[in-house]
C-alpha cells in the first residue's frame, strides 16, 4: 500500500490531502471544476458552508465609512533580502510567491495598532481577461487579483491564527487589464516570465529577489475596503480581516497567459486520472448575510462616473449655496 502524503500551505489556504491507491477515497481533494468544485467543497470542509464567507461583491456605493480605518503602515514592504531565496511554486490550486529567509527582520504591516507578519503571497486567475478576481467591485470583475496573506503576530504563526476572527489578515489587490504597459520593463516582469517555470503542481523555481511592495500600487495604504470574511479555498476559515484596495495595478494579456496553462492535481477525468487545468482559480462571491463592507475614504469615488459627477455637482452647489447664505 503506498501512501502519497500532500502537505501545503499556502497563502490564503492551508490544504491537507492524503491520497490513498485506493481511488474510491477523495477524502479532502478540492477543485475549481466538477464534482470536486467549489459547490461542494463543504462536504468534507464544513466551514465553506459557513455564514461570514469569501469572496463578496464589494457595492462601492453601499460601503460605510469608518473613521477608525487608518493607513496601513508597512514595514520592510519594500526591502530586498539579498541573501534570501525568493521563489515561486506551484501548490496545486495556485502560485504562491515566498522567501526562505534567514533574517530575523520581520516583514508585514500594522494595522490598527496591530502587527501582522508577512506569510505568502498568491494569485488568483479566470479563463479568459474579462474574469478571474475573487472579489468584485459593483459587480465588476477584473482578470486578476494578488493576496497578500498575513497572520497576527501575537498567535504565533498562520495555523494557530486560523483559530481566531482577527488571525489573518489578507490584502486583496486588483490588477486590470492594460495591454499599453511595457512588459520588458516591469519590476514584476521575473515573477510574470516564471509563472511558465512551474508548470506541474509540486513545481518550484527561484527568482530574482524581489520587493513586496511591486505587487502593490502606489500611494494606496489609505484608500480600502474592509470586511470579515473567510479564506477563499478549503478550510475556507473565518478568520480573515480583508482589506481590498482601491487603487488597482496593472498587467497585460500575455502576462495572464501563462497562467492558465498551470496544472493542478490529480483528479478523474472520464475514464483517467489526470492534472486539472488550472484555467481558473476563482471562487463564486459568496452571500453577505447581513455583514457590512467598510471603507476608510470618506466619500464615494468609485467606478461609476455618473455618481462621481453628482457627488462633484452636489458639492458645487453645496459650496456656492454656503457663499452665499452662510
Ligand atoms: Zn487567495
Amino acid at each position: 500500500m503506498i501512501h502519497r502524503i500532500i502537505f501545503a500551505i499556502v497563502g490564503c489556504q492551508l490544504a491537507i490531502t492524503v491520497l490513498g491507491n485506493d481511488e474510491s477515497s477523495h477524502h479532502g481533494e478540492w477543485s475549481y471544476d466538477s464534482d470536486t468544485g467549489p459547490m461542494y467543497w463543504y462536504y468534507d470542509h464544513p466551514q465553506c458552508n459557513g455564514t461570514k464567507q469569501s469572496p463578496i461583491n464589494i457595492q462601492e456605493n453601499q460601503a460605510i465609512y469608518n473613521d477608525s480605518l487608518t493607513p496601513l503602515l508597512l514595514f520592510n514592504y519594500s526591502t530586498v533580502f539579498n541573501n534570501s531565496n525568493y521563489y515561486l511554486t506551484n501548490n496545486g490550486h495556485t502560485v504562491i510567491l515566498g522567501m526562505d529567509s534567514n533574517s530575523s527582520i520581520s516583514v508585514g504591516l500594522l494595522w490598527k495598532g496591530k502587527q501582522y507578519n508577512f506569510f505568502g503571497l498568491h494569485f488568483h486567475w479566470g479563463e479568459n481577461d474579462t474574469v478571474g478576481s475573487e472579489h468584485l467591485l459593483s459587480n465588476k470583475h477584473f482578470p486578476l487579483e494578488v493576496h497578500i496573506v498575513h497572520y497576527l503576530n501575537d498567535y504565533g504563526n498562520f495555523s494557530n491564527s486560523l483559530n481566531y476572527a482577527d488571525g489573518v489578515l489578507v490584502w486583496g489587490i486588483f490588477y486590470q487589464l492594460d495591454n499599453s504597459i511595457d512588459v520588458n520593463n516591469n519590476s514584476l516582469k521575473d515573477v510574470f516570465n516564471n509563472i511558465r517555470n512551474v508548470i506541474n503542481a509540486g513545481n518550484k523555481t527561484n527568482i530574482l529577489p524581489v520587493p513586496l511592495s511591486s505587487f502593490v500600487p502606489q500611494n494606496s495604504l489609505d484608500s480600502y475596503y474592509h470586511y470579515a470574511g473567510s479564506l477563499t479555498t478549503p478550510e475556507c476559515s473565518e478568520s480573515v480581516l480583508w482589506i481590498v484596495n482601491q487603487k488597482i495595478m496593472k498587467v497585460s494579456s500575455s502576462q495572464l497567459q501563462a497562467f492558465r496553462l498551470l496544472k493542478g492535481h490529480l483528479h478523474n477525468v472520464s475514464d483517467s486520472v489526470e492534472p486539472e487545468v488550472l484555467t481558473e482559480n476563482d471562487r463564486p462571491i459568496q452571500p453577505l448575510n447581513g455583514r457590512k463592507v467598510f471603507t476608510s475614504v470618506p466619500y464615494f469615488t468609485g467606478s461609476s462616473s455618473s455618481s462621481l459627477l453628482t457627488a462633484t455637482a452636489l458639492y458645487i452647489i453645496f459650496s456656492f449655496v454656503s457663499s452665499v447664505f452662510l
